[in-house]
């Protein structure tokens, strides 16, 4: 199953329908393919055959942090890595492995302010919960939906949280609600060129519990599913998990776009 049709939860979920303003802008300015440029119906970022050409995860992928493993593997297994790590959520499940096209989009969505790229990433890393049985749990029970938060300052920037604009077409594709139940405190700035351990240091303390995140979690403590758009080392999803598991959630799980 590698289609968004195959994805979809059984239980058919209502979308808005795309008013008249939008079927005009969509005349004035018609939407083309981000990686082909052919043109594409509504507020797809992707034509079918593009979208098609970019393969879920394919497994074997570690059960923890979801890097993938050539070759055959008999059962469940966890990569070199996970097995001395301790994360402080159950799994990570991003939707897709790296891919150029989906990276690019990545970047456009978050350094080139292209949110209208966001409904087509979201739908995307929605297919994870028609992929991954590990995730009927959090269906069944209802979790939330927590976006990995930005810092003020840098949402002030980019006028949106991308994470949040990820799991808004979630929440309306799986009926999961949206809880912006995390803040991060203190910015942390780009942690790309820092080790495992510089990452992990330069994050403790960024983040908090919102009221927002404390209500929802004082009624419903059983798990919540932190979104973010690509899943690396584990480091802020899992300080994010390590100050949801302290306040009391049972269990946290890990759902993005693509593997870094
Ligand atoms: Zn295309
Ligand atoms: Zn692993």
């Amino acid at each position: 199953m590698t289609t968004d049709e195959a994805a979809a939860p059984a239980t058919p979920v209502a979308v808005p329908v795309r008013g008249w303003w939008a079927r005009c802008l969509d005349l004035l300015f018609p939407s083309v393919c981000n990686a082909c440029g052919q043109s594409t119906k509504g507020d797809a970022a992707l034509c079918e055959a593009c979208r098609a050409a970019i393969p879920s995860l394919q497994s074997p992928f570690c059960l923890r942090c979801a890097e993938e493993f050539e070759g055959r593997i008999e059962g469940d297994f966890e990569c070199s890595n996970c097995r001395n790590l301790d994360f402080d959520f159950a799994f990570a499940r991003p939707a897709v492995a790296n891919h150029p096209v989906v990276l690019q989009m990545i970047h456009e969505l978050k350094y080139q302010r292209r949110i209208h790229l966001a409904p087509e990433l979201g739908r995307m890393a929605q297919r994870s919960f028609g992929e991954d049985p590990r995730l009927l749990e959090a269906l069944a029970g209802k979790w939330p939906l927590v976006p990995v938060p930005l810092h003020r300052r840098r949402q002030l920037w980019r006028h949106f949280n991308q994470a949040e604009e990820i799991a808004r077409p979630i929440a309306a594709l799986t009926g999961l609600p949206l809880c912006r139940g995390l803040a991060r405190q203190r910015g942390t700035g780009s942690q790309t060129r820092l080790s495992r351990a510089q990452r992990l240091k330069n994050l403790r303390g960024a983040f908090a519990l919102t009221r927002e995140g404390e209500r929802h979690f004082a009624a419903h403590p059983g798990g919540a599913v932190l979104v973010d758009d690509v899943f690396t080392t584990g480091a802020t999803t899992g300080e994010c998990a390590r100050v949801l598991r302290k306040a009391g959630v049972q269990k946290v799980v890990v759902v993005t776009v693509m593997r870094g």
